[in-house]
């Protein structure tokens, strides 16, 4: 057979691959899915997976290499460059803690930089924007949280060049700071903190620093490699320094992609909009989109019908890392979700069906960990169910939310089982759903009509609405605590050698004895303990010393003690009782 040798520069799409081998891309679909990986046709597959595949289809001829790239960032889905590679704007999410002032630093941003007027007419949301500083661009996003960014990471893509981590200098690093850092990290972006508020009386720049210092990031000024920028987002201090030093990163980054290729990117935002049918934003990552063009993303396709830029003017073609809105898909795909442009209609359709069939696997796969399906089967599985029905404004939203509660770590004991997932209100069908089952209503950004909010009363079904994601999350993952067997905790008091048995009855004895360690108190329980063997487990009543009842007796003292038992015990002189106490303690994930 003939040896073949196919290179991977960090990653190849199935499609590639599937090429490289010869293979058609559903056999390839069908053997990923056999190997528990679900993916789509234009989805990304790393060196690993790839080796696995062709290991598993047995094909001997066909070796793997790794090529070496360059290890900079210069990609968003981490292709390998052309020569012809031309420099793109930085994608900048700007992340922090609530209150930090995230809002406040890219609506002064904004106000800032667009001409007046112009950003008061932006009413509806924008999941990204661009702003020119110097005569450069920089493209914003803002998300619904940080969760977002996880989810579009596990859709293996990565989103961000940069990420601004906000912190307040009257409030320091905070948990959601912590994951701000977390995430940037595990995303390969570059990190830049901005340090807000330093208007105001209680901020502390240099213990800010050292916060952050103890959390991983040295300030540049330091010794260390992380910029470090004070800011007031209020009354738009630094914010000019703030810019500067986005586009100094982005220019040590190298920047690049190719235009020369057939468009793709990332849909960052979809909804349904009467009269207009599919209303999508995408991120261009790659190649250039113009209208006209057929894309496809996830189970769906369409031509590229109108295509608006962030303020809502008419864009005629984007370059990578422009935000545009598009219409034209025939249905909504999902919020990261790659795209990529094809030829025709033809390859468009059939490239969707592929998909739709990839994430019915998938849905079917999912479903197996479903509450039912373990009922239906009986599997004496220890893992407990947690049961939701997410409700969102925009299918963005609900995305984003299901893919964050899946990442919530139960350490495998609570099962998440998603009943349903839909775009709008609560309505009465939700309720229908979740009644008789042990199961959550969560909305997010949506709101529940007044007869659904009594019916739902009325059949116990608990609906939670949140308007921050994070808030929602600690929620769902409250209620998976409760779900959580109790953790007990036991520690040890002492030991006393029985010496003397005055009176045993059914579920009392009174004994004497010397502690040998430790103490012997009212309320500690103790373990009956006869040559090593354990005999029954007892708790002290009250402790007496010389007859008289005192709190406790320590080590080298001798008295009596009255116990309680649950049952008949037959206390022996010589037996050891070992003291303890026990609290049941709440678990957290
Ligand atoms: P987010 O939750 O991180 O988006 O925080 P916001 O932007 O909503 O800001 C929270 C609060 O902090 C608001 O009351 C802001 O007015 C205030 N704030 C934000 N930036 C600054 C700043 O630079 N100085 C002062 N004094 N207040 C600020």
């Amino acid at each position: 057979m003939e040896e073949k040798t196919i290179q991977i520069a960090g990653s190849i799409t199935v499609d590639e691959l599937a090429n490289a081998l010869g293979l058609s891309v559903t056999e390839l679909i069908g053997t990923l899915f056999k190997n528990g990986i679900v993916a789509t046709i234009n989805q990304r597959l790393d060196f690993e997976t790839a080796s696995i595949i062709i290991d598993e289809l047995g094909l001997e001829n066909v070796k793997l290499e790794k090529k070496n790239t360059s290890t900079k960032t210069s990609d968003i889905h981490n292709r390998e460059l052309s020569d012809k590679a031309v420099d793109r704007p930085p994608v900048v999410a700007v992340m922090g803690h609530v209150d930090h002032g995230k809002t406040t630093l890219l609506d002064t941003l904004l106000n800032k930089k667009t001409v007046e007027g112009e950003a008061g007419g932006i009413t509806q949301h924008i999941s990204a924007y661009q702003l020119n500083h110097d005569g450069r661009w920089i493209t914003f996003l803002d998300t619904p949280g940080h969760e977002a960014f996880a989810a579009i990471r596990q859709h293996g893509a990565m989103l961000t060049d940069i990420v601004v981590i906000v912190v307040a200098a009257d409030d320091g690093v905070k948990p959601q700071t912590v994951e701000a850092i977390n995430f940037a990290k595990s995303a390969n972006a570059k990190i830049i903190v901005a340090i807000n508020k330093i208007d105001r009386e209680g901020a502390d720049i240099d213990r800010t620093k050292a916060d952050l210092s103890n959390h991983g990031l040295q300030p540049e000024e330091w010794g260390g490699d992380i910029t470090m920028v004070p800011i007031s987002a209020k009354m738009n201090q630094n914010l000019d320094q703030l810019l500067d030093m986005i586009l100094l990163t982005a220019d040590i980054e190298e920047l690049k992609a190719d235009i020369d290729i057939p468009a793709e990117g990332l849909v960052i935002e979809s909804h349904m909009e009467t009269g207009k049918g599919s209303v999508v934003n995408l991120l261009v990552t790659g190649g250039e989109l113009k209208t006209g063009e057929f894309i496809v993303a996830g189970s769906t396709y369409g031509k590229v019908r109108t295509m608006l830029d962030w303020k809502g003017k008419p864009k005629g073609k984007a370059t990578p890392s422009v935000p545009v809105t598009v219409t034209g898909f025939k249905d909504l795909p999902n919020f990261g979700d790659r795209f990529v442009e094809v030829k025709d209609e033809k390859t468009a359709r059939k490239m969707a069906l592929l998909n739709a069939q990839a994430i019915a696997n998938e849905m079917a796969s999912a479903n197996v960990t479903g509450s039912d399906l373990l009922r239906m089967m009986n599997v004496a599985d220890n893992s407990k169910v947690f049961n939701v029905i997410v409700k969102g404004d925009v299918l963005g939203s609900v995305t984003s939310v299901v893919d964050s509660l899946k990442l919530i770590d139960t350490h495998g004991e609570i099962t998440l089982n998603i009943v349903s997932t839909g775009v709008g209100d609560i309505n009465e069908n939700d309720v229908y759903m979740a009644a008789g089952e042990n199961t959550v209503i969560y909305g997010f950004n949506v709101s529940v009509p007044i007869n659904i909010s009594k019916m739902a009363a009325r059949d116990g079904v608990p609906i939670r609405t949140y308007r921050v994601i994070y808030e929602l999350l600690d929620d769902a993952k409250h209620e998976m605590e409760n779900l959580l067997d109790a953790e007990i905790i036991e520690e040890d008091k002492g030991e006393m050698k029985v010496l003397g048995v005055f009176r045993t009855e059914k579920t009392s004895i009174i004994a004497g004895g010397e502690v040998l360690t430790g103490e012997a108190k009212a309320g500690y329980l103790a373990r009956v303990v006869r040559n090593k063997q354990f005999i029954a487990e007892v708790e002290v009543t009250s402790v007496q010393k010389e007859k008289m009842d005192v709190d406790s007796l320590v080590a080298g003292e001798t008295g009596g003690l009255a116990l309680k038992t649950a049952s008949k015990v037959d206390l022996q002189i010589g037996d050891r009782l070992k003291f303890f106490t026990r609290e049941t303690k709440k678990r957290t994930l």
